[in-house]
């Protein structure tokens, strides 16, 4: 295993103090899986305050210090430095506020959530398993690291890390870890909305989340309000049948709860763009669209041009594709700020307000039947014959 060069200079350093430090969890496991980690984090028995001794000459942030992480700076990047560490009571199956600082490695590893995440590495010591990560990693399985029962009821937000990770490297999860899981999803209840849908959103956008969201839906209904069982494999099926988070994200709640789709996805506490583009795609999840040009404009004239691409996507109809892209590459008006006058214009002939607006509409579908090419003086004289 090959360590980045400032992370094997952090290390360096905690040695030469004395301490142990090793690269440790999702890094590890991601080098091993032969991807490129997106941060590394350090663990060491370095107590915090011994750390920040160590690295006083650099520059440090000690908002993580309470939990035994230092965050060290180097050329710009933050790397997590965090002391050997056990976990203190769990009340309410959320994460603990106080923890305890331990000197042996083999105690920080097993507070660690599942077998392929509670592998630590340095280049003295290789990789230190003591749970069979790496036969995991090869087998593809999710394990809890000890008793799964116990470690789910600890921390219920597990349960969806567990689906995420199986999710993302398209990994079984082990047999065992999936029956506690299974009877322990009622806790999930005790889990803020955010984290859910934090690990919910990389399950939907991963490339095993198909096979597991089928496979998991009793923790599934846990996390979201009441839908009807029957066709929850259709809407997995569907939802994963297009790519794109948002995509997916609209295609499931639409399925799934029809006009109710924006309550829906709002409990789970999601981002604006993705609870309005559910919005719009769930109201218009069943238009009929033709591969007729002057039609398929109307459309995007009337529901936006994101909710037509989109359901032409889901319906993976080509000749609808085909006039979309041509209707972008030519750029066939299909909204009023392309038209070529405005409501502005339209004073000049004494037509204002509320008609205005409708005389627009009436040009604009003019425009698109190709019955007035989109000319101020062609569309000018066109608004005259709409008066009176
Ligand atoms: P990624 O960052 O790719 O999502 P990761 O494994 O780095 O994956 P983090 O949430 O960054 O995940 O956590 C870092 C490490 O901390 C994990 O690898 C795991 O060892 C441990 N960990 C994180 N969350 C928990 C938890 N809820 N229970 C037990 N251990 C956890
Ligand atoms: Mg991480």
């Amino acid at each position: 295993m090959l360590l980045p060069k400032d992370v094997e200079n952090l290390i360096n350093r905690l040695q030469s103090a004395g301490y142990e430090a090793y690269a440790v969890g999702g890094c590890v496991r991601d080098t091993l899986l032969g991807k490129t980690p997106c941060d590394w984090d350090i663990c060491t028995s370095a107590l915090p305050w011994e750390t920040l001794q160590i690295f006083k000459d650099m520059r440090v942030i000690e908002t993580g210090l309470k939990h035994g992480t230092v965050t060290v700076i180097v050329r710009h990047i933050p790397y997590e430095i965090t002391t050997f560490r056990i976990d203190g009571e769990y009340l309410d199956s959320r994460r603990p506020e106080n923890v305890s600082f331990v000197r042996d490695i083999k105690e920080d590893l097993s507070r660690r959530d599942f077998t392929v995440n509670a592998m630590a590495y340095n280049p003295q010591k290789g990789i230190v398993d003591l749970f069979c990560g790496q036969q995991d990693l090869q087998k593809g399985l999710i394990r809890a690291v000890g008793d799964a029962e116990k470690r789910f009821a600890e921390d219920a937000l597990r349960i969806m890390r567990a689906l995420r990770f199986a999710g993302v490297y398209d990994f079984e999860i082990e047999k065992t870890t999936a029956k506690a899981l299974n009877k322990n999803a009622p806790l999930l209840r005790n889990i803020a909305k955010e984290r859910i849908f934090a690990e919910f959103k990389k399950l939907l956008d991963s490339c095993g989340g198909e096979k597991i969201l089928l496979s998991f839906p009793e923790v599934i209904q846990e996390i979201l309000p009441e839908f009807n069982k029957n066709i929850y494999p259709l809407a997995v099926n569907k939802t994963f049948s297009v790519n794109g988070l948002k995509l997916r994200f609209a295609v499931f709640f639409s399925l799934l709860y029809k006009e109710n789709a924006y309550s829906a996805v709002r409990t789970l506490k999601c981002d604006n763009e993705t609870a309005d583009f559910v919005k719009n795609l769930s109201h218009s999840y069943d238009i009929p669209l033709s591969p007729c040009l002057p039609l398929l404009r109307k459309s995007i004239f009337e529901k936006g041009w994101e909710v037509v691409w989109s359901i032409a996507k889901i319906r993976k109809n080509e000749d609808i594709t085909k006039l979309l892209f041509q209707i972008k590459e030519e750029n066939l008006p299909c909204s009023l700020k392309e038209l070529a006058i405005t409501g502005q214009d339209l004073k000049a002939l004494d037509i204002t307000g509320v008609f205005a607006g409708q005389v627009l509409k009436k040009l604009m579908y003019a425009l698109m039947d190709e019955q007035v090419p989109n000319n101020k003086q062609a569309l000018l004289s066109l608004a005259k014959t709409f008066k009176q």
